[in-house]
């Protein structure tokens, strides 16, 4: 069974999936797409962590989540829950559990939901117990009927939910840290909860890499309709960081899916106060929402990619565009920081001696045929094809043709073996991720190789909008290798060098050019040893004009190391006041003094040879 034939690609539509109650809310099959964070303060402070989760549920949040990391902890779950009654809230709770079963008994007993890791929920790290595959299985059913058989009494949901960064050494010995290992992870145990016939459980594929988290869950959807299961899916990127990094990786990896109509719960990940999650959230599923019964894209066949493994589209390279280059970006302005477009659209308003720095310049077509400028730096954009067909004065290098979706398939025939072209493919339909999806696999189907600007127009006066959509729209189509470059136009009131430090923080965060440093932070919890807001804070200002980097921020040991995944560097709490750090995967300095932790951490870039002034 192929993912097309299971998800509308050229029809904003919802994948059907299994109704689960937990408590009086209800996820999957009609309901609406939930919103819900988790709770970063100690489990054991009971007052503080009542007042967190009324303030997620008064900002919209409809589920909290809280950690469980002992029996000690997941009994004081009666104590909070007995409070937000109290305050006459009936909101539901879930309890997140790590390495410890008993503590899932005792929360099952309590609260609505409970999430398990399959990952070290049996197997601990290093554990590897290798007895047999079958022998396997049997030590889980041990641990988890039990807890199954809990939740069936005190009608308790279950999250099975995968993290990339804890699978057990049992399934890394067997598929690695790959999609086709985080799937199977969650499949042993969602086989065991159908064998016990209980379904009140849904599903999570997390990763702090959106394009891991991405083909994680679609693979989770083919293997589900193959065994005849559709549990709802509860999306998240871990660790995705704070400000505008974390709302554009976030968007980038939940888009993608909510595109397709996969996601009945959200968790928008953010190195911030939990409740500042939640209007981030809300955003993203009223963008999809907004795009139900949007004008027809027209089904056709084949479809050119492989939804499960990046590849990039095959593209001529025209001067520095297409081909193996990184893509590019188009703005239309300068910028003013180290983040430099390599084309800056000036349109018709142009003079005759504009300086030209490290970008290169578009103009219109009319303006290119006076013939009076630089032919190095200057370079013609033709606003329909019969205006490019017909001139007699082309860019010998580099010309540029704007086109919308809703042309191609007239255009396709004319263009496909032209040079020296760049097609920029706007669109106007509400469900543009899809229209422009299309047009790109209508190139591919007749080999088109001219290389492909995405462009994408929008008219916001919030960053944080234009942010989220515009990751949402073009994220996930350069996360399947289609596109060679990214022109974001607004004509609200956004600073243009915000429009470009979005264009190029999209890149990053699909996964397809690299242009500062990547902070891969945990949201924090129950478990959190240090401040991490603060902490993300004084690491970035150190360290932000470092190139090529990944610093991981962990507030744990206990889940810390794994979930920063590909990081170069890790910060991770040790226990209290004190800091392990990490460069790869290796423990290099241990259980050093929280107060010199930062400036250790800057000495061991520095030792290593990453440092750059
Ligand atoms: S890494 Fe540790 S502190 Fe951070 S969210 Fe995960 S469990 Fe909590």
């Amino acid at each position: 069974m192929k993912y097309e034939d299971i998800i509308h690609l050229f029809q904003y539509t919802r994948l059907k999936t299994r109704e689960v109650e937990i408590g009086k809310l209800n996820i999957g099959g009609k309901n609406p797409i939930r919103i819900q964070s988790m709770i970063s303060t100690n489990t054991l402070d009971t007052h503080n962590t009542i007042e967190q989760s009324l303030k997620i549920i008064k900002a919209g949040g409809e589920l909290v989540r809280i950690t469980a990391q002992g029996v000690k902890e997941a009994a004081n779950l009666e104590n909070i829950k007995n409070g937000i009654r109290d305050a006459g809230f009936d909101f539901p709770l879930a309890a997140d559990i790590h390495f410890n079963p008993k503590a899932a008994f005792t929360a099952a007993g309590i609260v609505e939901k409970v999430r398990i890791n399959p990952g070290n929920f049996v197997d601990k790290r290093k554990d590897f117990i290798n007895k047999g595959y079958n022998a396997d299985l049997q030590k889980i059913e041990e641990k988890l009927i039990p807890l199954i058989n809990i939740c069936k009494d005190n009608k308790t949901a279950l999250r099975v939910g995968v993290n990339h960064g804890s699978l057990s050494d049992r399934i890394m010995n067997r598929y690695g840290d790959t999609p086709e290992g985080m799937v199977e992870s969650a499949m042993e145990f969602l086989r065991i909860c159908v064998q016990e016939k209980f379904v009140n459980v849904v599903v999570s594929l997390k990763s702090s890499n959106t394009r891991v988290m991405v083909h994680a869950n679609r693979l989770m959807i083919v293997k589900m309709c193959q065994e005849n299961m559709n549990f709802p899916l509860h999306l998240g990127v871990t660790e995705a960081g704070e400000g505008e990094d974390g709302r554009i990786k976030s968007a980038v990896g939940i888009g993608t899916l909510l595109a397709d109509g996969i996601g009945d719960t959200i968790r928008v990940s953010l190195t911030e106060p939990p409740e500042e999650e939640i209007p981030v959230a809300k955003k993203l599923v009223k963008y999809f929402t907004e795009r139900e019964n949007h004008e027809d894209i027209l089904k056709f066949q084949p479809i050119p990619v492989n939804f499960f493994d990046y590849k990039k589209r095959v593209s001529k390279k025209v001067q520095n565009i297409g081909g193996d280059s990184v893509p590019i970006v188009i703005s239309n302005e300068k910028s003013k920081n180290d983040l430099i477009p390599e084309f800056i659209y000036l349109g018709k308003d142009i003079a005759v001696n504009t300086p030209y720095g490290k970008s290169n310049y578009i103009i219109n077509e009319e303006i290119w045929e006076q013939q009076i400028f630089h032919r190095d730096h200057f370079f013609p954009l033709f606003s329909s094809y019969s205006n490019y067909y017909l001139s007699e004065k082309k860019s010998e290098k580099l010309n540029f043709l704007r086109i919308n979706c809703s042309e191609i398939n007239e255009i396709l025939p004319k263009i496909v073996n032209l040079n020296n072209l760049v097609l920029i493919i706007e669109t106007n339909n509400i469900n543009g991720f899809a229209d422009q999806r299309a047009s790109f696999f209508k190139l591919m189907n007749v080999n088109c190789e001219l290389p492909v600007i995405i462009k994408r127009n929008y008219n916001e006066d919030i960053l944080e909008d234009l942010q989220l959509k515009s990751a949402c729209d073009i994220g996930g189509l350069f996360l399947d290798g289609l596109g060679d470059g990214i022109w974001i136009n607004n004509q609200g009131n956004i600073d243009e060098q915000d429009i470009i430090n979005t264009s190029f923080g999209i890149l990053q965060a699909s996964r397809v050019r690299v242009s500062k440093t990547e902070y891969i932070s945990c949201p924090g919890c129950g478990r959190t040893l240090f401040d991490l807001q603060k902490t993300t804070q004084q690491i970035r200002n150190r360290t932000s004009h470092l190139k090529n980097l990944k610093i991981g921020i962990m507030g744990c040991i206990v889940n810390g190391p794994g979930e920063m995944a590909d990081a170069d560097y890790g910060y991770v709490g040790a226990g209290p006041g004190r800091i392990t750090l990490y460069k790869n995967k290796e423990v290099v300095k241990k259980n050093i003094s929280e107060e010199n932790a930062v400036e250790e951490l800057i000495q061991l870039i520095k030792d290593s040879g990453d440092w750059t002034d």
